[in-house]
């Protein structure tokens, strides 16, 4: 088992006017683990994500991602160099079909250069099919092959998940963050959602996941961080983490 950390933060804060949803953040993520975010509403998980993701600026601390500091890296380049997720409330074109969602974060990644593949018809036409391939591999990892050409506003909750994690993944992470992605599915859907983690996991992609609710968590995550009010209050083992007073009193006192 290999234990170099993929994401480190150290002292990671974030405000908002007088608001601080993040605060002295430290969090060490193991490369190929599958590390669980958690904590009450508003205790600061997805401003935590946008700050890793490079959706928000920090306000202090830094942010290390495969020993680099990307802290003050756009949103593209993290995504370049492998940082990729999903949100809490799916953000999806309703036009595009399930297969062109997908090929859009194909198209994130295509490396194989701007230039070459607008100075190539044919090299642009062999592109676009590897990238169709690779979209219809990606959807039928997660299980929608034949939803392949349904428009996104046709498919019901479950699935709209599942398009927006095969976009993430068509972007060749190193890292995906799941934003609450068991929330709203039925036992089924969650079922299949962490057999799929698991899988990812067991082929080296390194999973954060935030979730409201620890079930789900304490179940996959080998190690999980709980936040409270924007301040970690515990970072340890599923074990830990639901023996530790400080974590059981904040759900209680919800
Ligand atoms: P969680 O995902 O754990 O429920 P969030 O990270 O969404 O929590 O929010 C943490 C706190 O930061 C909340 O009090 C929320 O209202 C506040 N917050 C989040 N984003 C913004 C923003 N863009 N502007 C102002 N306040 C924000
Ligand atoms: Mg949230």
């Amino acid at each position: 088992m290999t234990t170099a950390p993929l994401l480190r933060l150290d002292g990671v804060s974030r405000r908002f006017g007088g608001l601080v949803a993040v605060r002295e953040l430290d969090m060490t993520v193991t490369a190929g683990a599958i590390h669980g975010l958690i904590g009450p509403n508003g205790a600061g998980k997805s401003t935590a994500f946008d700050l890793v993701s490079g959706l928000t600026r920090v306000s202090a601390g830094t942010v290390h991602f495969d020993g680099r500091d990307v802290t003050a890296a756009p949103a593209e380049r993290r995504v370049a160099a492998g940082i990729c997720r999903t949100f809490q409330t799916p953000r999806l074109f309703e036009a595009m079909t399930a297969l062109e969602t997908v090929m859009t974060g194909c198209h994130r990644t295509s490396r194989c250069g701007f230039l070459a593949s607008i100075l190539s018809v044919r090299g642009k036409a062999a592109d676009e099919a590897a990238i169709r391939r690779r979209a219809h591999d990606l959807l039928a990892l997660v299980g929608l092959e034949r939803a392949a050409d349904t428009p996104v506003s046709q498919l019901s909750y479950g699935p709209r998940r599942l398009v927006e994690i095969a976009r993430a993944l068509a972007t060749g992470p190193k890292l995906l963050l799941l934003d609450e992605v068991a929330s709203g599915l039925n036992p089924v859907e969650t079922q299949f959602v962490a057999d799929l983690v698991r899988t990812l996991a067991a082929d080296g992609l390194t999973v954060v996941l935030v979730e409201h609710d620890m079930r789900f968590i304490l179940g996959i995550c080998e190690r999980v961080t709980v936040l409270n009010f924007g301040t970690r209050i515990a970072d340890g083992t599923p074990a830990e983490i639901v023996a530790d007073p400080a974590v059981i009193a904040a759900y209680l006192g919800e």
